[in-house]
């Protein structure tokens, strides 16, 4: 028997069929959330459709502090799985689900716990400072947490003169710019989604459109900071384009945050620079997997009481600093 997906007649279909399918995992999204109590939240690179069905949106950190006020039991994360590992430590007494178990980070993937002891030896005075995207073991074994937005402040709220900033060197070196008081010494490790981005990708974007503003993430290289007219977190980019003046403007970070801007700002326009500003990661979730992962109860996110005891207490750290 033909495959009824494959057959000439059955491909021209093919659009209606997946826009039926679609509406029926989202049916069946929301009959299993409501039946087992879950809430659904996403992050701010997730698919479109994810966002969309998402109770709330945002970046890893603010999902993080929203689950532990959340009054549900069960949290489907939608994104990477050191985003659900802090969800998971910030709230122990909460189901934490990843739909996707391979969604991984290659940034937090790029500092071990064994390497990271050894820069420590290196320098014995410093404080280490791990970014959010890193993973518990790491966090375990840092002094405290940051994330792109509030790390200037977390690292001015320390007595060390010397900082080791773990695991992204683009945001350690733009931070160091911010902090000259202090030594930050960097960590080999990098977004292999911002790097993509080139400085003429962007001056040729910005030839196109010569009325846009420029907005960039940190996690993007120095030359391309340099061109940036905003440079921020991605809540720090949704507020600025909120409160911007401009019509148009060029996206320095995953384009999964497109969805979010145009949702708040339908009358702005939004380019990127490059078809490749995709992290391949955060758009493993689909609707399926997501239907998938509350219909089984799946992937369970734990970490290990002595690693998650230690790790809670950096993520606490800096919550103390920001509050
Ligand atoms: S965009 Fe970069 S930092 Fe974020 S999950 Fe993907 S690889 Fe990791």
């Amino acid at each position: 028997m033909p495959c009824p997906y494959t057959t000439r007649s059955n491909m021209r279909k093919k659009p209606e069929f997946d826009a039926k399918y679609k509406e029926h995992l989202r049916h069946k999204i929301s009959d299993i959330k409501k039946k087992v109590g879950a809430l659904i939240v996403a992050h701010n690179y997730q698919r479109d459709e994810i966002q969309e069905i998402a109770d709330i949106t945002g970046d890893s950190y603010a999902l993080a502090r929203k689950v532990t006020q959340a009054k549900e039991k069960i949290v489907v994360f939608c994104g990477v799985k050191f985003m659900a590992e802090s969800a998971y430590m910030l709230s122990p007494d909460k189901t934490v689900l990843l739909p996707v178990e391979e969604a991984g980070c290659p940034l937090a993937d790029m500092a071990t716990v064994e390497k990271l002891r050894e820069k420590k030896k290196e320098y014995p005075d410093a404080a280490v400072v791990s970014y959010v995207n890193s993973t518990a073991s790491v966090k375990a074994e840092s002094d405290i947490c940051c994330t792109s937005s509030n790390a200037v402040q977390v690292i001015n709220s320390l007595k060390e003169k010397q900082i080791i900033f773990v695991p992204d060197k683009n945001l350690g070196r733009y931070i160091a710019e911010h902090v000259p008081e202090k030594e930050v010494i960097l960590w080999d490790g990098y977004c292999v989604v911002h790097m993509r981005l080139t400085k003429e990708e962007v001056l040729k974007t910005k030839e196109l459109r010569p009325n846009a503003e420029f907005i960039a993430h940190p996690e993007c290289r120095e030359e391309v900071l340099e061109l940036a007219d905003y440079t921020g977190s991605t809540a720090g980019m949704i507020k600025y384009v909120n409160g911007s003046s401009s019509k148009e403007f060029i996206v320095g970070t995953e384009k999964g945050i497109i969805y979010r801007l145009k949702r708040d700002n339908p009358e702005k326009e939004f380019y990127v620079p490059t078809d490749q500003f995709i992290c391949a990661n955060m758009k493993l979730t689909t609707l399926g997997w997501l239907a998938r992962s509350l219909e089984k109860m799946v992937y369970k996110i734990e970490v290990p009481e002595e690693t998650a005891e230690k790790a809670r207490k950096t993520l606490e750290r800096m919550m103390e600093v920001t509050k």
